[in-house]
C-alpha cells in the first residue's frame, strides 16, 4: 500500500434478502477493523435504507450506480440527490458488469462521474481490460482510453477512488498475481502525473479488484501501488471482508 488512506469497498452487486443482508450487517457490526482504512459496502438499491439503518457508522455506503443528471421522467433510474437523501456517501461507475453486460460507454460513464461529483458525491470509478485486451497486449491502451473518459469529463479527482478490475479476474476466482496488479497502477498513476497533475497522480487512490478474498489480499496489499481493494464475492462473508479490511500494511 502506498501513503494515501487505504481503502476497502464492498460491492454486493444484485444479492442479498432481507433476512442475509440483516445477518451480514449483524457481522460486520461484531467485526474488529483496523482504523486507518475508509470502509465502505455497496448494497443493492432496495436495501440500501435497511443497511443504513443497522450498520455501523464505521462503514460508509456507495450505490451501484446513479443517474446523468437531476431526477425526473427517467423511468428506472435513481438519481444522485436520491441517493445522498438516503446517506450515500459514494458510487460506483465504469463497473465492467455495466460496461459490458448492460452496454455502458466511456462517454455515459464519464457524464454520470461528473454530475456525482458535482453534487459531492465520491466516485469509484472502474477501469479495466478483457482477457483477450490482455493477450492482445492492450492493457495500458484501454485502461488509458477509459481513464481519459473520466478525465475529460470530471470536474475534480478530490472525491474520486480509481478501481483497477481487469475482467478477466472478476468473479472468476482467478486474481491477478502482485505484480500485474502493481504493473497498471504504477501505470495509472504515471497517466495521471502526465495527463492531469503529479499532485493528482499521488493523492488519487488505486484500488484493485478482481477475485480478491481472505487467502490473497496480503500479498496484494504489500504492493507500493495498490491503495486498497475492492471485492465482490468475498465481501458477502462478513468475516473475511474484515480479513481485507484489515490486511492494510
Ligand atoms: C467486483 O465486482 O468489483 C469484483 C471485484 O468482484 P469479485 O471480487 O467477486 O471478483
Amino acid at each position: 500500500a502506498g501513503s494515501g488512506k487505504f481503502f476497502v469497498g464492498g460491492n454486493w452487486k444484485c444479492n442479498g434478502t432481507k433476512d442475509s443482508i440483516s445477518k451480514l450487517v449483524l457481522d460486520l457490526n461484531s467485526a474488529k477493523l483496523e482504523t486507518d482504512v475508509d470502509v465502505i459496502v455497496a448494497p443493492p438499491f432496495v436495501y440500501i435504507e435497511q443497511v443504513k439503518n443497522s450498520l455501523t457508522d464505521r462503514i460508509d455506503i456507495a450505490a451501484q450506480n446513479s443517474w446523468t443528471g437531476k431526477g425526473g421522467a427517467f423511468t428506472g433510474e435513481i438519481s444522485v440527490e436520491q441517493l445522498k437523501d438516503i446517506g450515500c456517501k459514494w458510487v460506483i461507475l465504469g463497473h465492467s458488469e455495466r460496461r459490458h453486460v448492460i452496454g455502458e460507454d466511456d462517454q455515459f460513464i464519464g457524464k454520470k462521474a461528473a454530475y456525482a461529483l458535482s453534487q459531492d458525491l465520491g466516485v469509484i470509478a472502474c477501469i479495466g481490460e478483457l482477457l483477450q485486451e490482455r493477450e492482445a497486449g492492450k492493457t495500458f491502451d484501454v485502461c488509458f482510453q477509459q481513464m481519459k473518459a473520466f478525465a475529460d469529463a470530471v470536474p475534480s479527482w478530490d472525491n474520486v477512488v480509481i478501481a483497477y478490475e481487469p475482467v478477466w479476474a472478476i468473479g472468476t476466482g482467478k486474481v491477478a498475481t502482485p505484480e500485474q496488479a502493481q504493473e497498471v497502477h504504477v501505470a495509472v498513476r504515471d497517466w495521471l502525473k502526465k495527463n492531469v497533475s503529479a499532485d493528482v497522480a499521488s493523492k488519487t487512490r488505486i484500488i484493485y479488484g478482481g477475485s480478491v478474498n481472505g487467502g490473497n489480499c496480503a500479498e496484494l496489499a504489500k504492493q507500493e501501488d495498490i491503495d486498497g481493494f475492492l471485492v465482490g464475492g468475498a465481501s458477502l462473508k462478513g468475516p473475511e471482508f474484515a480479513t481485507i479490511i484489515n490486511s492494510v500494511t
